[in-house]
């Protein structure tokens, strides 16, 4: 049985490699969907701050791709999406969510951000888990590159919190259900 060391590159074709992949695959497929996804919820929100919140974020998700196909590179692979079923189910969630709501009111934005987050914190996961298994591995820059899309991830999810709990909440609740 091989022991673990902390040599850089000692373990390159290790199951720990091999599941490292996986999940940078996912990933790739998962950010690639959120492009078409986000200006779907930036389109459906009515809240100006929400609008502008998906398309910043928007914006950092297409650095995700570049910075993951980066990752590959530097790993010496071919960059690859494998399809994420998670992420998948949480955009379709966001269309129920659109199809569900009425066009300009604060319940659906109230929607969009539950689906904003949702995704989010899967991101989250993923990344976190992927940055310490990159330092595991031995991959220092890919961590470093790793680590500066968790810390996108958790600054849109938080930006997400205050733009609900500054009022769109709020907002949502004075809407009467029509019968
Ligand atoms: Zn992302
Ligand atoms: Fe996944
Ligand atoms: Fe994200």
């Amino acid at each position: 049985m091989a022991t673990t060391t902390s040599q850089a590159g000692s373990a390159r074709n290790s199951k720990l490699q091999e599941f490292f992949k996986d999940q940078l695959k996912d990933m790739y497929w998962a950010e690639q969907k959120l492009v078409k996804t986000l200006p779907k919820l930036e389109e459906a929100a009515s809240s100006a701050e929400l609008k502008q919140a998906f398309n910043s974020h928007l914006q950092e998700t297409k650095n995700h791709v570049s910075r993951l196909e980066k990752v590959f590179e530097l790993i010496g692979e071919q960059a690859e999406g494998k399809k994420c079923p998670a992420i998948a189910g949480i955009a379709d969630e966001g269309e129920e969510i659109i199809d569900e709501t009425e066009e300009n009111t604060a319940q659906r934005d109230v929607g969009l951000i539950f689906a904003g987050q949702k995704a989010e914190h899967y991101e989250i996961a993923t990344y976190g888990g992927l940055v310490q298994v990159a330092k595991t591995l031995g991959y220092s820059e890919v961590a470093e590159l790793l680590s500066v899309t968790l810390s996108e991830e958790k600054n849109a999810d938080i930006k997400l919190t205050r733009i609900a709990e500054g009022g769109i909440n709020v907002q949502a609740k004075e809407e009467i259900q029509e019968a």
